[in-house]
């Protein structure tokens, strides 16, 4: 006897970024017809899901971050490493843990977050404990520093992927799926309704800062957070993992790439500018990389970028019903990266079994839809 199992509802998703594109993969493999519509052409490569670099480093984000980020980037890193290795183009994706380094007159930062980072672990004892490192231990994990830091600190756990590799590996499997792309198409809710209305199932809004009008009118406005990050080419360095450099001025990291392809970022401006990098900025930028490695020096600037990173007031991430199976999902500010997949699966719960479970787990605020909930 053959079992009934109702075809899985059509889905329209707002936004070809990094959410429209993960969520997309997931429901198109559960079987759901899917539909992106995404403003700009197929070959831009300018939102904030291009520009970032691409940490995925939940302990050192406790410095900024609450709780339940980092909970959320700790389940998140098994769950890039399965999609990762299920992709059919090839992500570089790296879990070598993060560097912090510093100079002599930066101890007193360094020292206090080691204190933040040991209150992180006792609160979540899955992480692994920062390490401090003396000169010996700093040289033979990361040979290319040694001489230039006497002391450092490893962050074991942290990880790293190639964000551009992974948007277009997302893309070709959409395109291989049939899932109707529609690029240079921006569209509203208000068009999105209607969509539904004709073709029933989900509209999942994943416009990033391109949804601010519909944020605007609500007790949680949607702001951008200006940044900018430099791309370098220096086949004179080596740095194996993710690499910190804590300073008062620019507090700065270096995200070595393949290749010898290294991204210097990024800075943190409240600001919604999003023209070209200042010249302030591309100092910054230089400085941290050559303080870190000398060898910069000889590097090529391949690009300088910038975006604003959509965030709401408590810079944490929402996922709202703002009508029947109509789901804004915002707010990933500097984190999209580090939390994208713990984000995707509690949507695609939410969509298949209406259930909230597993955001309530991870600390993700859901608001459902009343009229949703009581239907
Ligand atoms: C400089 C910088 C560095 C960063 N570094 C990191 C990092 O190291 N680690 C980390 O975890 N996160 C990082 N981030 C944050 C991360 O990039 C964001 O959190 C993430 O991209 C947000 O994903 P999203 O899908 O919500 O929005 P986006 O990735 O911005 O995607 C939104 C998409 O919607 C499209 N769109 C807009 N309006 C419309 C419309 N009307 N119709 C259709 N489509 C529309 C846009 O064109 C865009 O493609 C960084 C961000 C920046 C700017």
């Amino acid at each position: 006897m053959s079992v009934y199992r109702p075809q899985p509802a059509p889905v329209l998703i707002l936004g070809a970024g990094l959410m429209g594109r993960l969520l997309g993969v997931a429901l198109a493999r559960s079987g759901h017809p899917v539909t992106l519509h995404e403003a700009r052409a197929a070959t831009d490569q300018g939102a904030a899901a291009w520009v970032a670099a691409a940490m995925l480093a939940p302990l050192a984000e406790a410095a900024v971050a609450e709780a339940n980020v980092v909970r959320m980037g700790l389940y998140a890193l098994p769950r890039w490493r399965e999609l990762i290795a299920s992709l059919q183009q090839p992500v570089y994706f790296q879990q070598d843990g993060t560097l912090i380094l510093w100079h002599r007159q930066d101890a007193a930062e360094a020292t206090r977050l080691s204190r933040v980072w040991a209150q992180t672990v006792q609160q979540l004892p899955e992480l692994q404990a920062a390490q401090p490192l003396d000169a010996q231990q700093l040289a033979a994990l990361e040979p290319s520093v040694a001489g230039h830091f006497q002391s450092g600190i490893y962050l074991p756990q942290e990880g790293q992927l190639d964000n551009h590799q992974l948007l277009q590996a997302l893309q070709a499997e959409l395109e291989q799926r049939g899932t109707a792309l529609h690029w240079s198409h921006p569209t509203g809710l208000e068009q999105a309704l209607a969509w539904q209305r004709q073709h029933g199932g989900w509209v999942l809004d994943c416009r990033g800062l391109g949804a601010q009008p519909d944020w605007a009118a609500t007790e949680r406005p949607l702001r951008g957070v200006r940044g900018e990050v430099a791309c370098l080419y220096a086949p004179g360095v080596t740095l194996q993992r993710p690499t910190r450099l804590l300073h008062p001025r620019y507090p700065l990291y270096i995200a070595p790439k393949q290749d010898h392809f290294f991204v210097v970022g990024a800075t943190q401006i409240e600001s919604e500018d999003l023209s070209e990098v200042s010249a302030r900025s591309a100092l910054e930028l230089l400085s941290a990389a050559y303080a870190v490695h000398p060898g910069f020096g000889e590097a090529r600037i391949v690009g300088l970028q910038s975006q604003c990173r959509p965030t709401l007031l408590d810079h944490q991430p929402l996922v709202r019903e703002c009508a029947p199976q109509v789901l804004q999902i915002n707010g990933l500010f500097r984190h999209g990266y580090l939390i994208g997949p713990a984000v995707c699966d509690a949507v695609l719960e939410y969509v298949q079994q209406r259930s909230h479970d597993l955001a309530q787990g991870l600390g993700l605020r859901f608001e459902p839809c009343a009229a949703a909930l009581a239907a």
